[in-house]
């Protein structure tokens, strides 16, 4: 990054507020509500690697209930191979806001929480400091945030079309679980995978969707925002965010 660049960059944090951004790994979070991975006792079975899931959530369903489906070591798709732990997701559960990234990179495999990293740093931050200056009273563990998939996949590559399939499933379970007021689908991957289009996220972004009855804005992944040159999509970023929070905490 050339100088301009940097200086580029610290505008856009000192713009939302943010004095210092963290520049190597993140330490892990405090305060936030995590569903810790089910003690399988011995002798007990985990779901079949194939055990077909339900088209629809089951009656009752909660996140527990889905952590517990995930298993302790889950071996639906590949992306097992390389994972150190299964980044379920972490929040208030009886969130009116869902955030819904793509999937775990290097700090979230270790940690097993999502969005701890740089990426991370941002978001709760643009979250922050978004709604202090809004007069909207929330912080990053009043919302709720996950991924499509669950596991981190190798060199943080795209995930695939068939590992989207087989956890979206399950990230569709903890959307119906949690019934939000709005979802925010950060990136081209939660975007395709909650509305099933094909579309870039310049096109979706700003507008609303819908999945199910629950509306959805799609904005820029956070990553794509900590690289230099696309001023205009952090400043896109922080408009679509503005709207989502106005319309949930209004
Ligand atoms: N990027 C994501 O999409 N999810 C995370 O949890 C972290 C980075």
């Amino acid at each position: 990054m050339n100088t301009d660049q940097l200086r580029e960059q610290l505008k856009f944090y000192r713009d939302l507020g943010i004095d210092e951004i963290y520049l190597g790994r993140a330490p892990a979070p405090a305060r936030e509500v995590h569903i810790p991975p089910p003690t399988v006792t011995q002798g007990a079975t985990l779901p079949a690697a194939s055990a077909a899931l339900p088209s629809l959530a089951p009656e009752g369903d909660t996140l527990l209930k889905i952590r517990q489906d995930i298993g302790d070591d889950c071996r639906r798709c590949r992306l097992c191979e390389g994972r150190n732990k299964i980044v379920f997701g972490s929040g208030n559960e009886q969130s009116g806001l869902v955030f819904v990234g793509e999937g775990p990179g290097a700090d979230e495999d270790d940690q097993g929480l999502p969005f701890v990293g740089r990426a991370g740093q941002l978001l709760t931050q643009m979250i922050e400091n978004t709604a202090t200056k809004e007069g909207i009273p929330i912080r990053r563990p009043d919302v709720y945030i996950c991924n499509v998939v669950k596991c981190r996949p190798p060199e943080n590559r795209t995930p695939q079309p068939d590992e989207m399939e087989i956890c979206g499933q399950f990230l569709f379970r903890q959307l119906m679980a949690i019934k939000p007021k709005a979802i925010c689908a950060m990136g081209s991957t939660a975007a395709k995978a909650i509305l099933g289009t094909k579309d870039g996220v310049t096109k979706l972004r700003g507008k609303w969707h819908k999945w199910r009855d629950i509306p959805v804005m799609v904005t820029y992944h956070p990553s794509y925002l900590l690289r230099p040159y696309n001023q205009d999509a952090k400043r896109e970023a922080w408009e679509d965010l503005k709207k989502v929070l106005h319309f949930v905490y209004d």
